[in-house]
């Protein structure tokens, strides 16, 4: 008998919109008193949305606005800057 596939968290980026597990995604909190930044540990408080490892895919959510949806709040271009680099920075 073949095994059961183990269930994956799966989250969709912000970005393409794709479904991926979780673990392949970049969190991206909103603190309710701070700037949106990367949560590395992924436990950090806040509204969070997801985005692949892929500054593309970043740019692709801050140009169509999905980020600032998913997270409910504007976010400044500096923030957005900042965002960018944290993943283009690994
Ligand atoms: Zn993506």
């Amino acid at each position: 008998m073949p095994m059961k596939p183990r269930k994956i968290p799966m989250r969709m980026c912000v970005g393409c919109r794709e479904m991926k597990p979780k673990m392949e995604l970049l969190r991206v909190v909103k603190p309710q008193d701070g700037e949106a930044h990367i949560d590395r540990v992924g436990k950090a408080p806040g509204r969070g949305a997801y985005v692949c490892d892929d500054v593309e895919c970043l740019r692709r959510a801050r140009k169509n606005r999905a980020l600032e949806r998913a997270l409910d709040c504007r976010i400044d271009a500096a923030v957005f800057d900042e965002l960018e680099r944290q993943i283009g920075h690994e």
